[in-house]
């Protein structure tokens, strides 16, 4: 079986790993942890990453930051990976769900900004003796306190369009970049248009740590408070003394020196991708009904997880997962699960389901080989015979 996305361990893993357990720093502090989370911030161009044990604690903390609150709003597309919206009801906050554009498969900025728009009024609310304007959701009346725009597959929608929209209705930022680590936006890096990014190193992801995650930002103060939050919120480093309730989200320094190594080697995985991506559009325009995701002249992406649509999308991913190459379908969205289902959904049309329905995603792990690469295309290309 060809696996779909898997970690791709060819450097000093096992020495650094190593290191680990000849010195006994194995656990919550270390020196990989510290030198793990200034390559993140650097590679991203911002000033200050802390690192978390995974991706979701990572959007659940960036939202503590921004001071989103029980009952509180956060939006979000409702096409996404379950964590996004997870990290949500964690604080309490109550999602707001918008429906994803059918070319580029990312947020869909026209029915976002039509909902502030129309649904939403700018009131003043006090927080911490400090007065600020938030959007409120005329339906509940309660602020909306943050956006949580995921880069989905490494691309990205037209940011300049909604940060200039957030900036208007007074919403912060938080990029779920989790999959878009390699990616750029005109130039810039993913997880650098808000006041948070946050990068995810899970085991299918473009660089993985077994399990790991980093909160990146240029604002000193919340950079401090991120650590913080994230070791327990001890205020001394001799007293057991914690001043808030805080989280045990570190990231241990094994899995750090783990992450250390796959760094060094993100500019190779991320050639190693675009070759991949290039090579399937090529081979697969024009077979069947396939359909690409659309990538803007202004996104330069990592390439991270091949994905397409066509209308035999259930037939495809019988016969290719049958014939040796894993496939999966894409992430049923959010207002169709159980436990997410009963909130708002913005849209004209469910494009969002259109999108489920027919998106299937293809090998895409950095290490591929050109012939497993023509195994999958020829796979797929019989199937369509
Ligand atoms: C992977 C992922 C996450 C969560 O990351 P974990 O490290 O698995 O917790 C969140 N959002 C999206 C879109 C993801 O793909």
């Amino acid at each position: 079986m060809i696996p779909l996305s898997i970690p791709h361990l060819a450097g000093n893993e096992w020495k650094y790993v190593k290191d680990c357990l000849d010195t006994g720093w194995v656990s919550s502090v270390g020196a990989y942890v510290t030198q793990f989370e200034k390559m993140v911030a650097k590679f991203a161009g911002a000033n200050y990453g802390i690192a978390c044990m995974n991706g979701t604690a990572a959007l659940h903390i960036g939202q503590i930051l921004l001071g989103v609150e029980k009952d509180d709003h956060v939006i979000t597309p409702n096409i996404t990976f379950v964590a996004t919206l997870n990290a949500i009801k964690y604080t309490g906050a109550k999602p707001i769900l918008i429906d994803v554009n059918p070319t580029n498969w990312q947020m869909d900025l026209e029915v976002f900004e039509q909902f502030l728009e129309q649904e939403t009024y700018l009131e003043k609310i006090n927080i911490d003796g400090d007065s600020q304007f938030f959007s409120h959701y005329k339906k509940t009346k309660k602020p909306i306190k943050a956006i949580m725009p995921v880069h989905v597959l490494g691309n990205i929608g037209d940011m300049d369009r909604l940060v200039s929209i957030c900036k208007k209705y007074h919403i912060g930022i938080i990029e779920d970049s989790t999959e878009a680590l390699g990616s750029y936006y005109k130039g810039r890096h993913a997880g650098t248009f808000g006041k948070i990014g946050t990068f995810s190193f899970n085991g299918n992801k473009i660089i993985s740590t077994g399990g790991g995650g980093v909160i990146v930002t240029d604002d000193e103060a919340l950079a401090k408070r991120a650590k913080h939050i994230t070791t327990t919120a001890k205020a001394s480093p001799m007293e057991y003394f914690h001043d808030e309730t805080g989280y045990n989200y570190r990231l241990v320094n094994i899995l750090a020196a783990v992450g250390v190594a796959q760094m060094e080697q993100l500019p190779d995985f991320i050639l190693n991708k675009k070759a991949m991506d290039a090579f399937y559009r090529k081979e697969l325009d024009g077979v069947g009904d396939i359909q690409f995701q659309e990538v803007s002249k202004n996104v330069d992406p990592n390439c991270w997880l091949f994905t397409f649509r066509t209308k035999r999308m259930r037939e495809l991913l019988t016969f290719l997962n049958e014939n040796g190459v894993q496939s999966r379908p894409f992430w049923v969205p959010m207002n169709r699960l159980p436990m997410h289902g009963g909130y708002d959904f913005i849209s004209n049309n469910d494009q969002s389901n259109e999108v489920y329905e027919s998106a299937l995603s293809i090998p895409s792990s950095s290490g591929l080989t050109q012939e497993q690469l023509q195994t999958v295309v020829d796979t797929i290309k019989s199937f369509y015979n």
